[in-house]
């Protein structure tokens, strides 16, 4: 078994899930007393934020690249950035380390291409939807069409996410408001959603809907325990 490294704090609503999916998914595979191999660096989410209001990528890159370097130095064997949005700086940081950056976007690629859809609806921070770094690495590595919310309801689900999501506050008109939104894009051609912000799968369940809903926080601890086991990577 790897150790596993974790960029948290982004929220740390959802390194929360991290912690407890990679110890649940280790129990699965080996019983007994085992747990994961953790070592993690957890920021604080109002520094980065205000990285990101003001447009300062370099520097939460290096932030973000530092802290990589110190989870390296204390033996992880692999980095995850526990958040879509900051993967806007994975180049950054994965020209500063050499263990292997496990890209998020790429955890729920091969698990939607694998479902064999090929059009996805995309839900996540302002950034997320309407910037490349995320829907280009998802055309370009496994041919998905991306599709995103309307203006408008971009800005509404930026906004929740910030304002509430990532403050612990989960409300029912908020969950409606975003399945709303999820049954425009599937109005608009979506076989499935890509729930591309790691706090919105504590808001937006699958039993909320029959439309698939693709929990990146999930698909990405997966991924990392898959790396984990395998000797071959
Ligand atoms: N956790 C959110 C995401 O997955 C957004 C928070 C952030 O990183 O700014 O994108």
């Amino acid at each position: 078994m790897k150790t596993i490294g974790l960029l948290g704090g982004m929220s740390w609503e959802s390194t929360v899930l991290y912690y407890q999916l990679l110890n649940q998914g280790v129990r699965e595979r080996l019983g007994g007393l085992h747990s994961a191999k953790i070592v993690m660096h957890s920021v604080d989410f109002a520094e980065i934020e205000q990285f990101q209001v003001n447009g300062q990528w370099q520097e939460a890159g290096t932030l973000l690249a530092d802290a990589a370097l110190a989870l390296e130095r204390s033996g992880a064997d692999m980095v995850l950035i526990c958040t879509n949005l900051m993967h806007k700086v994975a180049p950054i940081i994965e020209s500063q380390i050499n263990a292997p950056l496990l890209h998020i976007a790429d955890a729920a690629g091969q698990v939607i291409k694998g479902q064999g859809l090929k059009k996805v609806g995309l839900l996540g921070a302002r950034y997320t939807m309407e910037e490349g770094f995320y829907r280009q690495r998802l055309l370009d590595n496994f041919e998905l069409d991306v599709l995103i919310p309307e203006n408008e309801d971009r800005e509404s689900i930026h906004r929740v996410i910030f304002d509430e999501l990532c403050q612990g506050k989960f409300t029912a008109e908020s969950r409606q408001n975003y399945l709303a939104i999820i049954n425009k894009l599937r109005d608009k051609g979506a076989e499935g959603v890509i729930l591309g912000c790691t706090e919105i799968p504590l808001l937006v369940r699958q039993e909320d809907t029959d439309l698939p809903l693709f929990n990146t926080a999930a698909l990405h601890a997966q991924y990392a325990l898959e790396n984990s086991f395998d000797s071959h990577r």
